[in-house]
């Protein structure tokens, strides 16, 4: 009897252990043929920004080159589409790399619920991880709520081999289901995802840049990061695959640190399910945030990166631009948003969510809820990131302002990070500031002595 496998954010065959428990799921069973399926929900798809509708795209078409047109695309709600795929190719066992963010795992358990309703098995292997969330603990058994002890358990516990694809699988579609939707929207770039890339863009990195990678990742106008975001939110590369590459050199432990942090994320997401979109720290909730017709101004002019401060300008354009942000550009926004303009972390989330090709649900909430300073491990709210001084320290020559805000091109130099202090600063259409950085950083500490009263 075949298998069916569900593809979902693990777009790859190399390292895929719930794939390689499917292929050896169907060789046992003696016919050795695995339907590779991947479930779209239209309407989620629908709803989706151009770059991130595009990239996944390109991401199921590499996928479906891989399989030799095998890929077949079912539309609906997974759990209608993937009980409807299972019965029509008579399957038994339906295998998946299981979820543990929120809404990964209400989507496992309602494909799980129906499926055994049909009297199919839903096998669920492995995880999105190096370290599965949940398995790494304090000594008295509670989960980390700082990252720092996590670090070091996540690197003491350590993480498997890295496996290549189980030979011997015969790849079946579904008859008439192997086209792969287009994208409804357009994307200002042209997307390239596959797992082919993403093994090009690691080594890339490690003969570019991984050697600097302690010194550069900070500088928004170098090229000093991996830019990996993307294959390993779409699973086009297995972070074991990463870890097991790298070894003790500067560069390379601090760039292991950081894939820690994605795991650790997704720890703390998984412990607590609710802050996908509710305060880790519930006091927050209490604080005074900003509404109505001048919050929403001042949201739309954040969005657009037209703000008058370049450094949160340049970073909210490249998101538009290119559906990524470079991290320390990340925080400087995201503490623009929160603490300027005293708006939730969450607008600037979805925000995010609807434009960031690497969106990831933990690292994202987690990301807003540390420089809110209301998530784990949190950046005391206390520190206000200063858009202007972050700017002269990561991009110190200002290139990477001039790059993406062209009203701002013809300032050479690092007087860029201050254009209202010349004459001509503003002369090719570039915006005032909408507020003043020094008078709202101390609106931003008078709201949170407000909730630390008591
Ligand atoms: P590199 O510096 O090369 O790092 C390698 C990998 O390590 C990254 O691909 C990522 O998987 C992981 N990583 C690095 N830094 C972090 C971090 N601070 N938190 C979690 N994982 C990290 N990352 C996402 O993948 N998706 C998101 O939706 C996301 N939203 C964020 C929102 C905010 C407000 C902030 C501050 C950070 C967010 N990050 C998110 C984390 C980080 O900005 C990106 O992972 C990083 O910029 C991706 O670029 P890179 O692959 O070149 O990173």
């Amino acid at each position: 009897m075949s298998r069916l496998f569900w593809f979902r954010r693990d777009l790859r065959l190399q390292d895929n252990v719930a794939l390689n428990q499917a292929v050896a799921g169907a060789i046992s069973d003696g016919d050795n043929q695995v339907l590779p399926v991947y479930a779209l929900d239209s309407s989620v798809f629908e709803s989706l920004e151009g770059i991130r509708q595009w990239s996944l795209h390109e991401s199921l078409k590499s996928l479906q080159r891989s399989l030799g047109g095998n890929l077949s695309v079912v539309l609906g709600s997974p759990a209608a589409s993937l009980v409807d795929a299972a019965a029509k190719a008579g399957v038994s066992v339906v295998h998946a790399t299981r979820a543990f963010d929120t809404r990964g795992v209400a989507e496992q358990n309602a494909v799980g619920l129906a499926l055994k309703d049909a009297g199919i098995f839903l096998q669920l292997d492995d995880s999105y991880y190096a370290v599965a969330p949940g398995s790494v603990k304090k000594p008295d058994g509670s989960p980390y709520r700082v990252y720092t002890p996590f670090f070091k358990n996540w690197y003491q516990h350590g993480w498997a081999k890295p496996v290549a694809l189980a030979e011997g699988a015969i790849w079946r579609s579904i008859d008439g289901q192997t086209q792969i939707p287009l994208p409804t929207k357009d994307s200002p770039i042209k997307v390239t995802a596959s797992e082919a890339f993403a093994a090009q863009t690691f080594e890339r990195f490690k003969h570019r840049a991984l050697e600097n990678y302690g010194d550069d990742r900070n500088r928004a106008d170098l090229s000093g990061t991996s830019h990996l975001s993307h294959a390993l939110a779409f699973g086009e590369i297995h972070p074991r695959t990463i870890l097991a590459d790298l070894q003790d050199s500067p560069g390379e432990e601090v760039f292991r640190k950081e894939i820690a942090w994605r795991e650790f994320y997704a720890d703390v997401l998984w412990h607590n399910p609710h802050t996908e979109h509710d305060y880790y720290e519930p006091r927050f909730k209490e604080m005074r945030y900003d509404v109505g017709p001048d919050a929403d101004a001042k949201l739309l002019a954040w969005q657009q990166g037209k703000t008058g401060f370049p450094m949160v300008d340049a970073g909210m354009r490249q998101l538009l631009a290119t559906g990524w942000m470079h991290n320390r550009v990340r925080m400087i926004v995201a503490s623009f948003l929160i603490k300027d303009l005293h708006l939730e972390w969450q607008l600037g989330a979805e925000w995010f969510e609807r434009n960031l090709s690497d969106f990831d649900p933990a690292s994202n909430a987690h990301g807003w809820q540390w420089t809110a300073g209301c998530g784990t491990d949190a950046s005391p709210y206390y520190r206000v990131f200063n858009p202007v001084l972050q700017g002269y320290k990561f991009d110190p020559r200002g290139d990477y302002i001039r790059k993406y805000v062209p009203e701002l091109a013809h300032i050479w130099g690092p007087e860029i990070h201050e254009p209202w202090l010349r004459l001509d600063g503003l002369s090719q259409g570039y915006p005032s500031r909408i507020v003043d950085h020094a008078t709202e950083r101390d609106e931003s500490l008078a709201r949170l002595k407000e909730i630390k009263k008591d």
